[in-house]
């Protein structure tokens, strides 16, 4: 795939999906690590860099906020629940914090603005990935525009963890062909990328 044919990719392949886990009161939402690691296949929730380019621990998010959680009796079983946890990048979950829209832990949009469970196919229609690889918010979305901002989607990271592994997949590729025609097109295409991948940064910083 070449960077300068395709102008919008989709944002992400797969829509993270999660197991049913039942509610157990005394668990501790630490111990849920390796189970969200597998359901999110090591991709961050909200972003989709995945943790073995970003080479960074990645956080467990609760979706409800743990400062509302916490001022709410009725909701306080959201601190261990499994439906509540997100796997998360660390600058995601940095970015996200404390943040929801209301003060209500029910009310998650207000004039469409809000978070939406990233674990929805809605989530991963809001946004698209422009010709360099960049996070986009679809236009005229309100959610999808405030999800955007407060999440810091436009950060130059999520790009180029993007870029960085479109690279590893295609020289895996190259190694992997048996096929010399189909080596020599796919290197071809590495290095084709690689030079418009580096236009376009020499471009971002002029
Ligand atoms: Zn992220």
């Amino acid at each position: 795939m070449s960077l300068k044919t395709s102008k919008k990719t989709i944002f992400r392949k797969n829509t993270p999906m999660k197991r049913i886990v039942e509610y157990v009161a005394e668990a501790d939402y630490k111990s849920y690590r390796e189970f969200l690691k597998e359901d999110f296949k090591g991709r961050c929730g909200y972003c989709d860099s995945f943790y073995g380019i970003v080479k960074k621990d990645y956080h467990i998010d609760h979706f409800v906020p743990r400062r509302l959680i916490k001022k709410f009796i009725t909701h306080k079983h959201l601190e261990n629940d499994y439906t509540n946890l997100v796997y998360s990048c660390p600058s995601c979950n940095i970015s996200k914090s404390g943040k929801w829209i209301s003060e209500n832990p029910d009310i998650d949009l207000v004039d469409e603005e809000g978070f939406i469970n990233p674990c929805s196919d809605n989530y991963t229609s809001l946004f698209y990935r422009d010709q360099t690889g960049a996070i986009k918010a679809v236009e005229n979305n309100k959610t999808a525009t405030y999800i955007h901002k407060e999440l810091n989607l436009s950060l130059e990271r999520h790009k180029v963890t993007w870029n960085i592994e479109q690279l590893v997949n295609l020289i895996e590729n190259i190694e992997e062909s048996p096929n010399p025609t189909l080596k020599e097109t796919l290197s071809n295409s590495l290095l084709e990328n690689l030079r418009t991948h580096f236009e376009l940064v020499l471009k971002d910083d002029e």
